[in-house]
């Protein structure tokens, strides 16, 4: 016999609930299943599977669901009451797997009730019927008399105790909460939890008193959605990732948008990754809002914060979501996906408060003293803990241009581990398209990929918008994009050094003039790097149409940072020289024309470069990027209109 059949219906059973995420969103719910297994002594015992805390049940495996001894549990109910740390040591004591992952906070409920499989939900019609203030008559009348109502509690041994007493309903209405079914059999379970909540959604449909909806959503011109984005980002002041979503569009628009709002969230969870409140904001005016928000959490964490555990500070006054007329919410986060995920918990929470206004006239949310207990319960901000620690560039935006190959693309691969959101520009597709996938097997953020031409006016224009608009804001360019050009000037054609200066020059301007307009929006500073050349302060014989260029870049990065200083905008440059991993600017004979100039085969030109810097080394794009990582970087804040030389080491050009 498989002793295990009720753990594989467990994990089929939730990845099915996990799928809709008007059941359970992000690790939201837990489910288990009873059965019994042989111990490590070969004895027959009762085991409950349930779920890891924190565990999305849409992708659930059989080690989200750590097996406990039901007797030891069951043990439990001699007592009265427990306070969460104690319960978790006894808890954690039953499990037949010391190593395995954390059980759900909620695991006394599944062991108190005696049904075989029990699954718990916070689904969005549910938490509707009973975040009102006729939350009980509304359960009755929308479900009948089988199932048990209970006022919010959060949950831990005392809900556990309640719910476990009312095994002879149908299942449990939790209020601000949840629900709970049960059945002997796995598929029913299942079936029962649907066909519930169908019946919520109908009794909701047909007390809603709003006409059927003719709302039409028309996006907003992307120059006025980035002005917004970037004041927006500017005014919350932090270096993250500003993110739009439309499906809150009808919401945010409705008149009575500041009842909903108050409403607070659907499920008391959502308030861990929502924050308890959103803001609401205007395109017009993104500041008032966020400062009206910023006030209001302040005024809520003083006059509760004597419940405040031991070892906890606020999590700061800013709002994760805000909502905007016109455009729908915004979501705050270090990085894009949390972004995405914020967004899909706001949509659920915020339409289940319009549904519950439209329904009933009036929502009801918790106390602000049951909010704050939630929002500073350590037991739920466990479920947070595991995230990985911030690196040095989490949360910031960056544009590397040229970053199709070498130093660009060394470059932007440093800035994607050191966790930069940034957004790669190049004419080459292909080499976009190679360095994206090597910023996924180094398991970095997504970046952006932008293909053009970095000499042509409307591609930098559109580097810049698409930045903003995918990311929410810009914090750094590195103005890298770049070609060779050779020939003695006798030689050197008038067509080859206005491509030049078009392409390694005029780009650099373009660039420079659109991001400090971007940044002077956004007020919060930024940083512009040039990537220059050792030839701009030592140039040889043979290279003057690339080393004009340089030189010109510098003198570029020098009024940039004169006229940038007075709004926090820093413009450096760095030197590299002989760089060759990847690089393209040694293709089309370049190579050889200079290898020819210093008298050496073209194979040994690394070495040549190499044998006359005074470190003698070779120098790696990581080398540039290092120096790149410290311009953009705040360790760099007092440093403006200056020129790092990465080349080895090179007398001739040292920086002066
Ligand atoms: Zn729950």
């Amino acid at each position: 016999m498989n002793q295990y059949k009720p753990l594989e219906e467990l994990v089929t059973r939730s990845q099915a609930l996990g799928a809709d995420q008007s059941l359970v969103v992000y690790g939201g719910g837990n489910t288990s299943s009873k059965g019994e297994i042989n111990d490590y002594l070969g004895r027959l015992r009762a085991v409950l599977w349930v779920k890891g805390s924190g565990a999305d049940m849409q992708y659930a495996v059989a080690r989200d669901y750590p097996a406990l001894y039901l007797d030891e549990l069951r043990e439990l109910t001699q007592f009265d009451d427990l306070d969460d740390e104690t319960m978790v040591d006894y808890v954690t004591r039953a499990l037949v797997d010391p190593t395995s992952r954390r059980p759900s906070i909620e695991t006394l409920l599944h062991a108190f009730l005696p049904a075989k499989h029990i699954d718990h939900v916070h689904a969005d019609a549910i938490c509707a019927l009973t975040n009102h203030p006729r939350g009980e008559a509304a359960v009755k009348e929308a479900l009948g008399d089988g199932f048990a109502y209970v006022d919010w509690k959060r949950p831990g041994f005392a809900l556990s105790k309640v719910v476990g007493a009312l095994k002879d309903y149908e299942g449990v209405v939790l209020a601000h909460h949840g629900l709970v079914v049960w059945d002997e059999d796995s598929q029913l379970c299942y079936e029962k939890n649907i066909a519930i909540v169908g019946k919520a959604n109908a009794y909701l449909d047909s007390l809603s008193k709003r006409p059927a909806s003719k709302f039409i959503h028309q996006d907003l011109p992307t120059s006025e959605l980035n002005e917004l984005l970037l004041k927006m980002r500017g005014t919350l002041g932090k270096k993250q990732v500003l993110r739009v979503d439309t499906r809150l569009a009808e919401v945010a628009s409705r008149s009575d948008l500041s009842d909903v709002l108050a409403a607070g969230v659907s499920s008391a969870d959502h308030m861990m990754r929502i924050r308890p409140k959103s803001a609401q904001a205007t395109i017009q005016d993104p500041v008032s809002g966020i400062e009206k928000y910023r006030a209001d959490y302040s005024e809520y964490f003083e006059s509760n914060k004597g419940l405040l555990p031991a070892g906890y500070t606020s999590h700061g006054n800013d709002p994760k979501v805000v909502l905007v007329p016109g455009v729908g919410a915004i979501t705050t986060s270090p990085t894009l996906p949390e972004a995405a995920m914020l967004a899909d918990i706001a949509t659920h929470t915020h339409q289940v408060a319009a549904q519950v206004i439209d329904a009933f006239g009036e929502g009801s949310p918790l106390p602000d003293s049951e909010i704050f207990g939630f929002d500073y319960w350590p037991m739920e901000l466990f479920k947070l803990k595991n995230r990985p620690a911030p690196l040095v560039f989490t949360g910031h935006i960056f544009i590397v241009t040229g970053a199709g190959s070498g130093i660009g693309r060394g470059i932007a691969l440093e800035l994607g581990r050191l966790g930069a959101n940034v957004v790669l520009a190049d004419l080459d597709e292909a080499g976009l398209k190679t360095v994206q996938s090597e910023f996924t097997a180094a398991k970095c953020a997504q970046p952006l990929l932008v293909v053009g031409d970095q000499s042509d006016e409307a591609t930098v224009a559109r580097t810049v918008a698409e930045s903003i608009s995918h990311f929410g804001g810009i914090d750094g360019v590195v103005i890298n994009a770049g070609i060779g050009v050779s020939d003695n000037l006798d030689d050197l054609s008038a067509e080859k050094w206005r491509k030049g200066l078009e392409i390694n020059l005029s780009s650099a301007f373009l660039m420079t003039k659109e991001v400090i307009t971007a940044f002077k929006s956004q007020n919060m500073g930024g940083s512009i790097v040039y990537v220059a050349s050792k030839n701009a302060f030592a140039p040889g014989a043979g290279f003057g149409g690339y080393s004009v260029t340089k030189a010109g870049m510098l003198q570029l990065m020098r009024i940039a940072a004169i006229e940038g200083g007075g709004s926090g905008i820093r413009a450096n440059a760095v030197n590299p020289d002989a760089v060759f991993d990847n690089s393209k600017l040694w293709e089309g004979g370049i190579r050889e024309q200079r290898a020819a100039a210093h008298g050496v085969k073209p194979e040994e030109l690394e070495d040549f470069y190499a044998s006359r810097n005074l470190l003698k080394a070779r120098v790696r794009s990581l080398d540039v990027a290092n120096a790149v990582a410290f311009l953009l970087s705040d360790k760099s804040s007092r440093t403006t209109g200056s020129v790092i030389a990465v080349d080895g080491g090179v007398a001739a050009a040292f920086p002066r």
